[in-house]
Order: structure tokens, then C-alpha cells, then sequence
């Protein structure tokens, strides 16, 4: 594709997708690495793949209403974004919370249908949740909410059709309320949710799976340059699911991480993250739904409103919280500190701009769609174990996790290696679209 019709496809996704510049991002980011190979395999403009691929398959959006604990009545909007089922049933998270726009999740589930083309396993792509905010509210109160979200989503899902799964803000206690309650209307107990509880269904690992999965990719990639994680400097945000995790795995591989951080500011503890330390993340988050500032009070550290952390002198950057959290000046100070890898825990957290600096300097650089693949991987096992109904033990499923890792780095060096350094964006990029796009062309024009 010449890049007069590069901007003029971008153009037209822009025009039929309005005021969804998180959807644009995402797409002009594909776009933009896939285009040489699609200009070198011309059957897939014939049968106008990337047309195809940027127009989800089905949109569901729906009201949701429900009372609260004072018996006020409460409508929020509910949405599933089915974007893709060229390579297996429609697969991707559910999340929960106050910016949720249908233009977020349908970026999500963009990005959600190349991440599950290169973990290797038959999953499509999609997204979905609501405009939500569990925070603050009564376990009762969340319950009664994801009863009335699956009295409409139940009709649209299925072990064959649409398997979701967590997401920001729907951890294992939401997903044990939408399971209940799909159960008690279909009537039928099946695998139709991964990340459940372990007696119900749940893999071992899945809890653990995006955060352990991106230390795994980042120990491949220095790997990959003859360098290894051990005693590198680990500067990471967020304190959720996957931060806790990768948070683990890096000290049980011999890094240190430095920072944590939430939505209202980050913590530095140059002394580093210990065991006690982490286990009181998981409860201030988990169990009593804290801010991170506790943590700089309890362990005596400097806390800082309102910030995030890529000011922090850090080997490697692991951005664990949202999107776009990364900006192309935090990009530049933190190669200026010496970062020498960044690693894209949460999706699309690093703005073009930022990805943009990290590959002119020729840093390690592992995109999302690659690094955090983790999650969805041992998922799709879930899907396995639930079909073979059987249960792999805690080691098996994290072998094969450590192993499809192994292979999505590897998928990435193969498309876009030159001179010894990895572009893991395109590399990423055209491994995933190529799947795809192959799968659509042998199932014709559906
Ligand atoms: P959690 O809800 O468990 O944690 C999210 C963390 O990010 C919290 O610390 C939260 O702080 C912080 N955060 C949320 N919004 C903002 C914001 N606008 N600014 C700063 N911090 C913010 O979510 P997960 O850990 O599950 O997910 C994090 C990211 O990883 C998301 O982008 C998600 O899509 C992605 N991801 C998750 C996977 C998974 O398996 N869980 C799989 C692949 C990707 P606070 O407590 O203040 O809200």
C-alpha cells in the first residue's frame, strides 16, 4: 500500500468510526506496520482483508438497570464488541469502569483479535463492559449489577459462540456473579467464562498469567540481546492484577521493582519490592480496595500525588494501569534515565508519540499486543481444560505459559528483524494480521 492509501483508508476509518480516537490509534498502528506486507500479498486487498478486519462483526449495547443498596435505581450501558471469529469463537474481557465508551472497546477488541491470533490457540476477537464503577460499592451492590448486565449479554455468548473474560474492574468476584447468573438463565454449567474460581471450573495461573507472562517476554527479548532481568531495575505502574503479578515474578527472577501507582499518584521505594511488601499490595487492593498512598505511609517512602512514575531512573518500564499512560516526554526521560526496555503490561498504555521515541533509540520495546498476551494464553488453557473436563496442575499450565511466550517472541523476530534489533511492533503486528487474514480468505466472504 502506498502511503497515499494508507491515509486514505485511515481517512474512512475515521469518518464511519467518529469520535473514537483510542479505535483510530489502534488502527492506524496496524495499518501503518502491515502495509508492506500487504502490498507484497495482493490477495488480501483483492478480498479487502483490512476493510474487514476494522469493522467488528457484530456491536451489542444495551441498558442495564439495576437498584442500589438505598434502593435508588441506577442505568448504566452495557456493550460487547464482537470483532472477529475467523480463527476461533469471540474471545476478550469484560470491563468495568466510569470512562468506558463503546470507542475503547472496540479498540480493545481490535487489538484483543491479533493478540489471540499470535498466543497460537483457536480465539477470536472481542471486547465488552460497562460504564460501571465497582469502586465504593457493596459486594451486594456488584452482584446485583452483574445479574442485570447478564440478563441481556446471556443471549449473545456461549462455549462456541463468545467466551469472555476479566478485565479492568471485573476481577474473580464479578466473574463469579455474571457465571451464576448465566448459568441460572441458560440453564447449562459450561465453559462459557475463563478466569473462573479454581472449585468451578477456573485454571490454575489465570489469575497470575498476563503479569507472569510479561516478565517471561521481557526475560526472552534480553534474551534475545544476550542480557538477562536479573538485578535490573523495575520501575512499573498500576497495583491491579497485572501489576501485582508481573511485580512477583520479577523478584522470584532477580529483578527489583521500585514503583507502584494507582489512579491517584505512584509510589517510589528505591529499596525495592519484598514479599511482605506484595502481599500487602494484593490486600489494599483485593481485599480492602485502598489506595496505593497506604503503601508509602506503612513502608516509609515518598509518595507522589498525581503523578506517574517515568520521571524514576529504571532499567526497564513496565506501564500495568491504562492506556495511553505513557507520553512521548515521559518516553524521552526515561530513556534519558537509562531505561533500556519497556514492556506494555495494560493495552496501549504508550502513545504513538512514546513508541515512536522508544524505536528510534532502539530500545527493547514489546508491545501489548505481544507482552501481555500472557493473560488471554492461559485462558484459552481454561477453554482446554473445560472442554477435556480435566484441571492441569499449577506447574503444566505454567510450562505451557513460559512456552507461548517463548513462541509469540518468536513469531515476532520472524516478520521484522534487521541488523539484530527486533521491532516487535510490526513484528507483532504482521504475525497476528497474517493468521487472520488467511483464515478469512479460506471461509470466503461471511
Ligand atoms: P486492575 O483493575 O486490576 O488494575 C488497574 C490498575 O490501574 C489499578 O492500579 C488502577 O488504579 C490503575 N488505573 C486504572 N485507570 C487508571 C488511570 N486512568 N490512571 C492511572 N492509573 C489507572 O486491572 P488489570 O491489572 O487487570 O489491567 C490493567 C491493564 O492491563 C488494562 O489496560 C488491561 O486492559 C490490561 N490487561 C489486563 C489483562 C488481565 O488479565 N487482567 C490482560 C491483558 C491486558 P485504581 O485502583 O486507582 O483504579
Amino acid at each position: 500500500m502506498k502511503p497515499s492509501e494508507v491515509s486514505a483508508f485511515l481517512n474512512r476509518v475515521v469518518k464511519r468510526h467518529p469520535v473514537e480516537p483510542e479505535f483510530h490509534q489502534a488502527v492506524a498502528e496496524v495499518v501503518h506496520s502491515v502495509a508492506p506486507f500487504i502490498a507484497a500479498n495482493p490477495r488480501y486487498r483483492k478480498a479487502r482483508i483490512l476493510e474487514r478486519m476494522v469493522e467488528p462483526e457484530r456491536v451489542i449495547s444495551f441498558r442495564v438497570t439495576w437498584a442500589d443498596r438505598s434502593g435508588e435505581v441506577q442505568v448504566n450501558r452495557g456493550h460487547r464488541v464482537q470483532m472477529n471469529s475467523a480463527i476461533g469463537p469471540y474471545k476478550g474481557g469484560l470491563r468495568f469502569h466510569p470512562d468506558v465508551t463503546l470507542g475503547t472497546l472496540k479498540f480493545l477488541a481490535f487489538e484483543q483479535t491479533l493478540k489471540n491470533s499470535l498466543t497460537t490457540l483457536p480465539m477470536g476477537g472481542a471486547k465488552g463492559g460497562a460504564d460501571f464503577d465497582p469502586k465504593g460499592r457493596t459486594d451486594e451492590e456488584v452482584m446485583r449489577f452483574c445479574q442485570a448486565f447478564m440478563n441481556e449479554l446471556w443471549r449473545h455468548i456461549g462455549p462456541d459462540t463468545d467466551v469472555p473474560a476479566g478485565d479492568t474492574g471485573v476481577s474473580e468476584r464479578e466473574i463469579g456473579f455474571l457465571f451464576g447468573q448465566y448459568k441460572k438463565l441458560r440453564n447449562a454449567f459450561g465453559g462459557v467464562f475463563t478466569g473462573k474460581g479454581i472449585p468451578w471450573g477456573g485454571s490454575h495461573i489465570r489469575t497470575e498469567a498476563t503479569g507472569y507472562g510479561l516478565i517471561f517476554f521481557v526475560e526472552e527479548m534480553f534474551r534475545h540481546v544476550g542480557a538477562s532481568i536479573i538485578d535490573k531495575q523495575i520501575a512499573l505502574s498500576g497495583s491491579g492484577n497485572v501489576a501485582q503479578f508481573a511485580a512477583e515474578k520479577a523478584m522470584l527472577m532477580g529483578a527489583k521493582v521500585i514503583t507502584w501507582s494507582d489512579s491517584s499518584g505512584f509510589v517510589h521505594d528505591p529499596a525495592g519490592v519484598d514479599p511482605q511488601k506484595l502481599a500487602f499490595v494484593k490486600d489494599l487492593k483485593e481485599r480492602k480496595r485502598g489506595r496505593i498512598k497506604e503503601y508509602a505511609e506503612k513502608f516509609k517512602c515518598a509518595y507522589h500525588a498525581g503523578k506517574r512514575p517515568w520521571g524514576v531512573k529504571c532499567d526497564v518500564a513496565l506501564p500495568c494501569a491504562t492506556q495511553n499512560e505513557i507520553t512521548g516526554d515521559d518516553a524521552l526521560a526515561l530513556v534519558k534515565n537509562g531505561c533500556r526496555c519497556v514492556a506494555e503490561g495494560a493495552n496501549m498504555p504508550s502513545t504513538p508519540e512514546a513508541v515512536r521515541v522508544f524505536l528510534d533509540k532502539k530500545i527493547l520495546f514489546g508491545p501489548g499486543k505481544a507482552a501481555n498476551a500472557g493473560g488471554v494464553a492461559v485462558s484459552g488453557l481454561e477453554m482446554s481444560q473445560n472442554s477435556l473436563r480435566l484441571s492441569w496442575t499449577r506447574e503444566e499450565v505454567e510450562k505451557r505459559l513460559s512456552e507461548i511466550m517463548t513462541n509469540i517472541h518468536r513469531q515476532c523476530a520472524q516478520y521484522e528483524q534487521r541488523k539484530g534489533f527486533v521491532n516487535y511492533v510490526n513484528g507483532a503486528n504482521i504475525a497476528g494480521f497474517r493468521k487472520v487474514a488467511e483464515a478469512m480468505l479460506d471461509q470466503g466472504l461471511v
